[in-house]
Formats: C-alpha cells, structure tokens, sequence
C-alpha cells in the first residue's frame, strides 16, 4: 500500500459544488438566505431551539464566551485536553482560565475535581467532548447549577452524538461546533453557537456583526438607516456559499456517524487482546461521535520511544498525529499565565502516551486492518 492516509479528511461530492455554485450565481454572497437555512438545519438536526453560524468555532467560542457574560477578572474552569482555541477563547474575554485535570480512561475533564476549584469568582465551564465522546454532563449540570455556572460545551468533536437521550446542542446552556475540515461536515471554515436560550442566541447574533444590533436586510424590510452598536463585536460572519456547503454537507452526516463508527469498532477489535495498545473508554449512557480515534500506547513497556514509532507509523504511510499538547504546557500560558508542567499530572502522562491513528468516513475497512497491523507489528517487535 503506497497511498498516505491521513488523521482525518473531508468528502466533498458532486451535489456539494453543485449547490456552492448555485450561491455563487446568486445575488447573495454573505449574510443572505442559506445562512438562515444553514442554522436552521443544525438546529433542527441537533432538536435545540437557535442556532448562530460564524466564521469559524474559535469564533462562534468566543462569542459564546462573550454570550455567557465572561468578563475582566471572572474564572472559567477549562481542560487541558483539548486544542488551543478552547482556552484562548477566555483570554479573549479578559478572563482566567483554571484549568482541572482530566479522568486517565476517557481523557475528559474529571468532572470529581471541578468543586474544590470553584471560587464566588467562577463563572463557567467549557467542556471538551474529546475525541468525540460526551462528557459528565449530569455531574457538569448539577454543578453548574449548584454555582450559578454557565455551562459551555465544547463540541467541535462530538456534532451527532447522544447524552442519556438527549443530542449534544441541547445538554449545556450553549454548545459550540467547528465546521473545519477535519471535523464531521465542513464549510471551509466555520462554526456554530447551538443553544435553547433566546438571550444567548441574540447576543451572539450581536457579537457576529460588529456589536450592532439589526442587521442590514432587517434595515432594509424596516425601510430605515438607522442601526446601533451596543457592544464591542467583531465581524465574524459566515458567506453564503459556505452555509450551501454545510447544508449539504449536514445531509450526509448520519451515514458518516455511522461510518466511523464501525470503523472504530474495527480498530477496537485489533487492539483489544494487545497489552500495549489501549483504546480509550466507552463510557455508558452515551454515542460516540468519533471525531478523532485515539489509543494510548504503554511507551514504559517498549524499547520504540513515541517519536520513533510516530516516524515509522508516518514513513509507512499513515499520517498519525497527536492531540493534544496539554493547553497549559504551551509557552503562552507559561509565560503569560504561570501555568507549569506538574499542574495537570493525569493530562501531562496520558500526553506522553497517546496516539491519533487516521479516521474519516470514506476510509475503508482494509485502511483499517493495514493501519492496526502495521502498528501492532511495530509495538510487538520493539
Ligand atoms: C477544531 C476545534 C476548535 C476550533 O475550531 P476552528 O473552526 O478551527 O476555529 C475548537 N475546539 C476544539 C476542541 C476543536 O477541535
């Protein structure tokens, strides 16, 4: 096999261009119909009540943030498990992101550690569904609660998957998704706030366009010039020919949940009677959306370090990849914000120890079979 099969990859079909060529014709590049259509379709999908696109889901994060009343000198309990934008996304706000360690298993914030962290300065909680799996929600919305919480989710992982019943887009006060092209359906860039609070939705909507507060068809149907800007917002809107793209993009979703799916089950069959290869933990009362499929590899046991196996596994082809670098050990937040290696131990051994093997709809069960082979075959000879 010569062909290089990446961590993850997007699928971008015949009726997919047909329909961004449709927008392009038309007299709407931005902010027009499909952008209403778009969000109306996510919601729906998701059963939840308003949902606001933006440019991309460190966009529509910040603006849920800002949505969520995050200020100067407010705490935000975060994860270190998770891709930069997750945390940045407090910064932005001028607030302090404390960061609680994650559980060793399913590498998802340990939702036993949050209370002994919450301080009358508390203000939310972004949750990181890694890898695509939900998180604690019930023990995360009994705490929330009990505080007077926002409860965020940050779902770029987990678009289509399920929580005791209920969709990911109606568990937390908001839920935020990527629409970036590894994630399960694309625009380009893009993202989402999804959320059944109308206040939330309106600042957001707000946010998205410069802090101002009707926008220029609804000026235009009103007849009037007048607008106002309440809010310091920026301009992260999404054009129409993106929200085409989503459209039709969301059409295809289900088969893919299902599609990756199976192949993780395929992945968890090779690995299960490796002592080595652990895939993570299926945790109960939940789907897994299986953005990403991650194994931890026990290095302690292996004469091969994660560097040398990580250039094997790519020279063979197979475009592995770790995610992530624990947040608090980027050199920002060591130098802007104190934090340091010792701070998130269970994030910072499991970092050691994890690895992201390719995964995306339109892989096949032989990609698979030859990935699992290929690294059993270099754990078990080293
Ligand atoms: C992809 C991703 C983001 C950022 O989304 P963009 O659309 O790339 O801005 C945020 N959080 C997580 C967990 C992600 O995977």
């Amino acid at each position: 096999m010569t062909k290089y099969i990446p961590y993850g990859k997007q699928y971008i079909d015949e009726d997919d261009i047909n329909e961004v060529i449709n927008v392009l014709k038309s007299d709407w590049l931005t902010t027009g119909p499909k952008v209403n259509e778009f969000e109306n379709a996510v919601a729906s999908f998701c059963d939840a009540e308003y949902a606001v696109a933006f440019s991309s889901g460190t966009a529509a994060l910040h603006a849920a943030c800002f949505a969520a009343g995050i200020s100067e000198g407010d705490e935000v309990i975060v994860t270190p498990m998770t891709f930069v934008a997750s945390v940045n996304c407090v910064l932005y706000n001028k607030a302090n992101p404390v960061f609680v360690d994650i559980d060793e298993d399913s590498l998802l914030i340990n939702s036993s550690l949050i209370e002994e962290k919450i301080t009358h300065r508390t203000k939310a909680i972004i949750a990181v569904d890694y890898a695509g799996q939900p998180c604690d929600y019930e023990s995360l919305l009994y705490l929330a609660r009990k505080y007077n919480l926002i409860l965020i989710s940050d779902a770029c992982h987990s678009l289509g998957s399920v929580y005791k019943n209920k969709k990911t887009g109606t568990i937390a006060d908001m839920t935020v998704f990527s629409f970036h092209p590894v994630k399960h359906i694309t625009t380009g860039e893009g993202g989402m706030v999804v959320t059944n609070n109308e206040e939330f939705a309106n600042k957001c909507k707000v946010f998205r366009n410069h802090g101002i507060t009707t926008d220029f068809k609804q000026r235009e149907s009103a007849g009037t010039w007048y607008y106002e800007m309440i809010h310091l917002g920026y301009n992260y809107r999404i054009t129409d020919f993106q929200c085409a793209l989503g459209i039709s993009q969301l059409r295809k979703l289900p088969l893919w949940l299902e599609k990756r799916n199976k192949l993780a089950q395929l992945y968890n069959e090779f690995f299960k009677n490796n002592s080595y290869i652990t895939p993570l933990k299926l945790l109960p009362y939940r789907t897994h959306a299986y953005h990403l499929y991650v194994v931890k590899i026990n290095f302690e046991k292996l004469k091969i370090s994660k560097n040398e196996l990580f250039k094997q596994l790519r020279k063979e082809g197979i475009g592995v990849n770790v995610h992530y670098i624990p947040v608090h050990l980027h050199p920002f937040y060591i130098n802007n914000l104190g934090t340091f290696r010792g701070m998130c131990p269970i994030a910072e051994e499991a970092y050691e120890k994890i690895l992201t093997l390719p995964l995306y709809p339109q892989m096949t069960e032989e990609e698979v079979e030859y990935v699992s082979m290929k690294l059993i075959q270099l754990v078990n000879n080293n």
